[in-house]
């Protein structure tokens, strides 16, 4: 048997209704095994597949189809210009998340801000940051002490064990989290999924990512509305507020910011939906 008749059989296993793509997965289960990238997967496609190589690729099929997403299964997800560590216990990193990162980087202009990260999840948003502008400050917490660790084993693998960056990442409970310290940025992408839809979304294996990390509580607006209070006393004048959201949360977010007294900007992703948005503190 070929690599390419691997993935093929692999392909027809992964027949899942919760599964888009399972030609993409196959091959991805195949390059993670084989420690192949994909030019190399190009070139070798037709090689023959040694046996206990595709008793391996089954067995991670098999496990893909309980639900378990690819990343976490895999271990590792690209995000921005790295591949970050993943597991199940944090978020798997969204592509739409790099927009969210790419703003900050280019709306500040190069003076040191500080910044507080609420949800760091496996990290992506502070560390990208970091590793874009070393001379920022980070502050990024988690509810979750396993994320945390996950976060800090990131900081260590991409920004390297003696990087200079200041980040402090810690667990914390964002609705009683407070600080002396006031900040130029709050970065958010919170959990914001209704409760109810968010266990839907579960129970259909569509996402398998800890529920955690996606209930928003009713309406999904809860971290919104316990973030604009805490920027009320923790954001600094001209202090910026970026915040991901589902793509119909819009309405009810500038609703929140602007009856706050908040200037509020939405942007779209990839797919033209609204993705993120920026609250500002308004001037006088
Ligand atoms: N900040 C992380 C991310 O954007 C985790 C977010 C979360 O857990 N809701 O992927």
């Amino acid at each position: 048997m070929t690599i390419s008749e691997a993935a093929a059989a692999i392909t027809s296993l992964l027949n899942a209704s919760f599964i888009e793509t399972p030609d993409t997965e196959a091959r991805i289960i195949l390059c993670h095994i084989l420690q192949w990238d994909n030019r190399s997967y190009i070139l070798n496609k037709n090689s023959t597949i040694v046996l206990d190589i595709f008793e391996q690729a089954i067995a991670l099929a098999q496990e893909r189809l309980t639900g378990r997403s690819l990343a976490a299964i895999i271990g590792t997800q690209p995000f921005y210009e790295d591949t970050f560590i993943v597991n199940d216990d944090v978020l798997i990193p969204r592509p739409e998340t790099e927009l969210l990162v790419e703003h900050i980087l280019n709306t500040r202009d190069d003076t040191p801000q500080n910044v507080l990260e609420i949800g760091v999840g496996s990290g992506i948003i502070t560390i990208t940051a970091a590793k874009h502008r070393p001379h920022w400050t980070f502050t990024a917490i988690d509810i979750s002490e396993a994320a945390v660790e996950t976060a800090r084993q990131n900081v260590n693998i991409i920004l390297g064990e003696s990087h200079n960056c200041a980040i402090n990442i810690s667990q914390q409970d964002f609705f009683i989290y407070n600080t002396p310290e006031t900040f130029d940025i709050i970065v958010s992408n919170p959990p914001y999924i209704p409760t109810e839809e968010t266990t839907r979304l579960l129970e259909s294996k569509t996402i398998s990512d800890p529920r955690i990390a996606l209930d928003g509580g009713n309406d999904g607006l809860d971290f919104y509305r316990r973030i604009l209070t805490f920027a009320d006393t923790h954001l600094r004048p001209n202090g910026i507020i970026c915040v991901e959201h589902a793509f119909d949360q819009r309405q009810a977010l500038s609703e929140l910011a602007e009856k706050a007294g908040y200037e509020y900007q939405c942007y779209q992703d990839y797919a033209g939906l609204d993705r993120f948005s920026v609250i500002k503190k308004q001037k006088n």
